[in-house]
């Protein structure tokens, strides 16, 4: 099985690791990713951090997307970003809304990705392909499941050319909102995004803050694991890889992966699903 992907980085804050970056890009460079994808700060935070890892991406002869937050910004302020991935070549972004950082009260003249995925395409026609964000678990804000859904199929509607989703542990929860989407006319693709498993605490926080749930069977496992780092390795790849072939097997498009920067747990599944 040899699965079409994308990775995922954040952009370093420090040049040790940006020079860290370029060694991991180079690792999961060996397995051919259709592209590579680099997380933006809500309200622009990182917006020079972002750029320059994709510009160093774009240059090494990948295709580089830049992921793209419209809270707490303007309208100018986006066409500038926009004008300057243009002027550089690059053709896809992945565009969301973004969370706004504590702190920061303006939400800005965007209120959701549907109107971003708008703005972009009155600005700059079909030049990028678009990527949005899909919760086969719903976003932690909806309302209801139907509210999430229909908020998801207007991000198509408005011109996405592709979805990626929340990270999950539970493939039933992706067929069901593909199934879902589809019966509304979501005829995109709508590729899961995959979580190799590094540790267990700090991944069961930020789950509970993104709405992605950790089975009781496995968040058990783990718990009995308590600081064996090894025996939590072992078993995240067991249980990632597993869940990838099951995704693969029930008609998933493709792969994303939260690399999180490492290149390691990435590799390694990948190797056992083409094996
Ligand atoms: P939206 O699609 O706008 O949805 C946000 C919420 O509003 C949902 O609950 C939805 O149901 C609701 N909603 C939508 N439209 C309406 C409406 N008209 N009326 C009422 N409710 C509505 N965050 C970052 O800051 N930077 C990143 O680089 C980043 N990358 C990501 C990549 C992926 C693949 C994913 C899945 C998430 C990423 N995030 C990132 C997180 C994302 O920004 C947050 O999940 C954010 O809270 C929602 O963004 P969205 O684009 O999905 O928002």
């Amino acid at each position: 099985m040899k699965p079409e992907i994308s990775i995922e980085f954040f952009p370093p804050q420090t040049p040790e690791g940006v020079d860290k970056l370029r060694t991991v890009r180079s690792e999961l460079a060996k397995l051919h990713p259709s592209f590579f994808s680099v997380t933006f700060g809500a309200g622009g935070s990182t917006r020079e951090r972002t750029f320059s890892v994709v510009k160093e991406i774009a240059a090494e002869g990948h295709d580089a997307a830049p992921h793209l937050s419209c809270i707490g910004s303007t309208r100018d302020s986006i066409r500038d970003i926009l004008a300057d991935y243009q002027a550089a070549g690059i053709r896809r972004i992945v565009a969301l809304r973004g969370d706004l950082p504590s702190g920061m009260a303006e939400t800005g003249e965007f209120r959701y990705a549907n109107e971003l995925i708008e703005f972009i395409r009155a600005e700059t026609g079909d030049w990028f392909s678009l990527e949005v964000a899909a919760y086969p678990e719903w976003h932690p804000q909806a309302r209801s499941p139907k509210d999430d859904l229909e908020a998801f199929a207007r991000k198509v509607k408005a011109g996405a050319n592709s979805a990626i989703t929340q990270y999950f542990y539970n493939a039933d929860a992706y067929f069901h909102f593909v199934d879902e989407a589809k019966a509304l006319g979501v005829d995109v693709p709508i590729v899961p995004g995959i979580m190799p498993i590094v540790g267990f605490t700090k991944l069961a926080r930020f789950s509970d803050a993104c709405g992605a749930d950790i089975p009781r069977w496995m968040r058990k496992k783990f718990e009995s694991f308590g600081d064996e780092s090894y025996s939590i390795r072992a078993f995240g790849l067991d249980v990632v890889t597993e869940l990838c072939e099951r995704l693969l097997k029930g008609g998933a498009p493709g792969l994303h992966f939260y690399s999180m920067n490492q290149s390691v747990l990435t590799t390694e599944i990948c190797r056992r699903l083409a094996g």
